[in-house]
């Protein structure tokens, strides 16, 4: 291998020179920052990896741009109550059943989209939100509110 600072024929190593990365003799590496060549580059690639090979990739994508608003179970119990309907009432319109609207008003259930886009309708009521950017995955949608953790953590009225 040649130096590619000074052409010299040598057992040269990668080194960052003026943040461009070359390979240099034993001579011309004091002129350069050395590279680790076996650390560094597997721990950076290996979070990448993690990174992009989410298990969630699917869903968020799906979710890109809209999403259930946080209060969703107090705002279908509200619109449900003002309009004077009963569970059943609203689970039979809907075709759902009681229990399904009991649950989903508790927040123990997340409605689907479906189920979602029925209720909006029966009840005129908006359930999504737009969500503005790109999601970049697993922890954006923690810090937009905590609706991934909600899924799993019981509401208390
Ligand atoms: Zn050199």
């Amino acid at each position: 291998m040649q130096c590619e600072l000074c052409g010299k024929e040598c057992n040269c190593r990668p080194a960052i020179v003026d943040g461009v990365k070359m390979m240099l003799c034993p001579d011309c590496m004091r002129h350069g920052k050395g590279i680790d060549v076996v650390a560094k580059p597997t721990t950076s690639t290996k979070t990448i990896l993690q990174r992009i090979k989410r298990p969630k990739e699917k869903d968020v994508y799906k979710d890109m741009n809209k999403e259930l608003v946080a209060n969703w179970n107090k705002l279908i119990k509200n619109a449900r109550e003002k309009r004077g309907l009963s569970r059943e009432e609203l689970g039979f319109k809907i075709g759902e059943r009681t229990v399904t609207i009991s649950k989903i008003e508790n927040g123990d259930l997340r409605p689907s989209d479906k189920v979602a886009e029925k209720l909006e309708k029966e009840l005129d009521i908006n359930l999504f939100e737009e969500v503005g950017g790109t999601p970049s995955g697993f922890c954006a949608s923690h810090n937009r509110g905590g609706l991934t953790l909600g899924d799993f953590i019981k509401r208390e009225d």
